[in-house]
C-alpha cells in the first residue's frame, strides 16, 4: 500500500528515535499495531476518511512498517475526531483512536506537530478548558486559540450572534463533579512524569 503523507511537516527521524515513539505508543495505548491485516473495515466507516491524507489503515501501516514520523507528519493524525467507529467496525478490536492519542502526547511532549501547530494549539487549550471546568468553555477557547494563532477576529462574526442568542456562554460553567475530572489530569501528568524518568533512563543505558 503506498502512503503518501504530508512530507513537508515528515522530517525523517533517526532509527532510535522511530522505535522510541514505536515503544511509546505501544506502552500507552495498549495496542498491538502487528494484529491489523489492513482489511480497511475502520476506513469504509470513518466518518473522516475523505479529508485525511492516511486513511486509517495507512496511519496503522506507517507504525507497521516502522516509520511514525509518517503518522506523526499527517494531518490524519489531528483530523480524527475519536468518534469510535473505527473500533467498533474493527475485526481485530483494534482501538484506533488510543493509537492516535498516544501519538499525539508524545508530539506534544516533543514538538513534533510541524504544520499542525495551530491544531496542537487548539488541542491544548480544549484541554485546558476540560481540566478547569468540566466541559467546553467555547468563549475561551476561540480567545485562546485566535491569540495564540494570531488570528484575532477570526470567527468572531459566528460568536457574537452565537453570545447574544444563549447558544454559548460568556463566563465559563463548571461541572458539579470536577474533582473527578482533576483526578483523571493528576493521573495524566503522574503518568507522563514516570514516563519521562523511563526515557531518560532508557537515553543513559
Ligand atoms: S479494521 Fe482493524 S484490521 Fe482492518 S484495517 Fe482497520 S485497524 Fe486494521
Ligand atoms: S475514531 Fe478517528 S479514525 Fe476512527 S472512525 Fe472516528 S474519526 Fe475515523
Amino acid at each position: 500500500m503506498a502512503i503518501t503523507a504530508n512530507s513537508a511537516s515528515n522530517p525523517t527521524m533517526a532509527p532510535s528515535r522511530r522505535l522510541e515513539v514505536l515503544a511509546f505508543v505501544t506502552r500507552t495505548s495498549g495496542q498491538d499495531v502487528r494484529l491489523c491485516y489492513q482489511c480497511a473495515k475502520c476506513a469504509a466507516g470513518c466518518p473522516l476518511v475523505s479529508a485525511m491524507d492516511l486513511s486509517p489503515p495507512q496511519l496503522i501501516r506507517a507504525l507497521q512498517l516502522g516509520q511514525p514520523e509518517l503518522a506523526l507528519g499527517s494531518d490524519a493524525l489531528w483530523l480524527c475526531v475519536g468518534c469510535q467507529t473505527c473500533v467498533t467496525r474493527c475485526p481485530c478490536a483494534i482501538d484506533l483512536p488510543r493509537i492516535v492519542d498516544s501519538l499525539r502526547v508524545w508530539a506534544d511532549a516533543h514538538e513534533h506537530a510541524g504544520a499542525h501547530s495551530d491544531i496542537l494549539t487548539f488541542h491544548r487549550l480544549f484541554l485546558k478548558s476540560i481540566e478547569l471546568t468540566g466541559r467546553m468553555y467555547e468563549i475561551g477557547l476561540m480567545g485562546g486559540y485566535n491569540l495564540l494563532s494570531r488570528r484575532l477576529f477570526s470567527n468572531t462574526d459566528l460568536a457574537l450572534p452565537m453570545l447574544r442568542r444563549g447558544k454559548v456562554k460568556a463566563v465559563p460553567q463548571r461541572i458539579q463533579a470536577l474533582d473527578e475530572i482533576r483526578g483523571i489530569f493528576q493521573r495524566a501528568e503522574t503518568l507522563r512524569r514516570a514516563e519521562e524518568v523511563s526515557l531518560r533512563g532508557a537515553g543513559r543505558r
